[in-house]
């Protein structure tokens, strides 16, 4: 079995509305490319803030200029089509509550929770115009910051994978790492994802970013695997071109893991199943 979870049926730019993206067409092209790739499990996870839905959460100024769609709609939409829904939710710190609450009242297959924002003020470690690197912080402090997020989202137990877990990395070679070992980042990270009882992503996507390479980094793969938790594996996709991307170089790192098993989701039901090796 292989799996393509995190995906987004549209870029992330301005122009991409729901009326364009959420066709019966567009899911075809995502199942299309799905099929050449050798993948039986393809879901959909748009970002919550593209919904109005989500302004309960958070009145981020990118959520308000964002929030335009309808979060039932969505559903019905995705449940239209033969993708596995799901949503990719930011957490909240302090919203723990309502964000469970808004997740709980629609029939996901999983959701997807992510660290983009790590405060102060509106700071995210990936989003031109909100850059946390353009503040005073250094790299210790941006990526304990990051972490402490991460945690928090790991131990919330809100969600089913957790994404992209080391995002902090994107920028690779154009942001300074912190000195030192970085287990001390990884080591507390694998104790709340263990606490909080969530897969984590094997994602492709950091290979389309400056830093080239996937999520999690290897020392931070291996102390997860050693902990027993399971990856679920995706690409986070944009386009449908980009399904799949990659997973030549990810199927090669999960077998130096030796994990022989992936992540699988239906109503937020996980079972693992036998990782696949067909990629077209
Ligand atoms: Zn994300
Ligand atoms: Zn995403």
């Amino acid at each position: 079995m292989l799996t393509d979870y995190h995906l987004h049926l549209r870029p992330d730019e301005s122009g991409t509305t729901f009326e364009r993206y959420f066709t019966a067409e567009n899911a075809a092209r995502y199942r299309a490319a799905a099929a050449a790739a050798g993948i039986e499990e393809l879901g959909v996870s748009e970002h919550v803030y593209r919904f109005r839905q989500a302004l309960d959460l958070w009145r981020h100024p990118l959520w308000l200029e964002n929030g335009n769609d309808d979060l039932d709609a969505y559903c019905e939409f995705v449940r239209s089509t033969s993708l596995r829904l799901g949503v990719e939710c930011d957490f909240v710190p302090g919203a723990e509550g309502r964000t469970a609450a808004m997740l709980e009242a629609r029939d996901f297959d999983y959701v997807v929770g992510s660290v983009h924002f790590i405060g102060e003020g509106d700071a995210a470690v990936d989003h031109d115009g909100f850059d946390v690197w353009e503040g005073d912080a250094d790299a210790e402090e941006i990526w304990t910051r990051y972490f402490e997020h991460f945690d928090r989202c790991a131990r919330s137990g809100l969600f089913d994978i957790l994404a992209h877990p080391d995002l902090v990395k994107v920028w690779g070679g154009n942001r300074p790492l912190p000195e030192g070992d970085l287990r001390r980042f990884y080591e507390p990270a694998v104790e709340a994802i263990v606490a909080g009882g969530s897969a984590v992503e094997l994602s492709t996507a950091g290979l389309r970013k400056p830093v080239g390479e996937l999520y999690p980094a290897r020392l931070f793969a291996e102390l997860i695997v050693e902990a027993g938790v399971p990856f679920a594996l995706s690409s986070d996709a944009h386009l449908p071109e980009q399904v799949g991307f990659g997973y030549d170089r990810a199927l090669a790192f999960l077998d130096e893991l030796g994990v022989e098993e992936i992540a699988v989701f239906e109503k937020r039901q996980r079972r693992l199943e036998p990782l696949g090796s067909r990629v077209g």
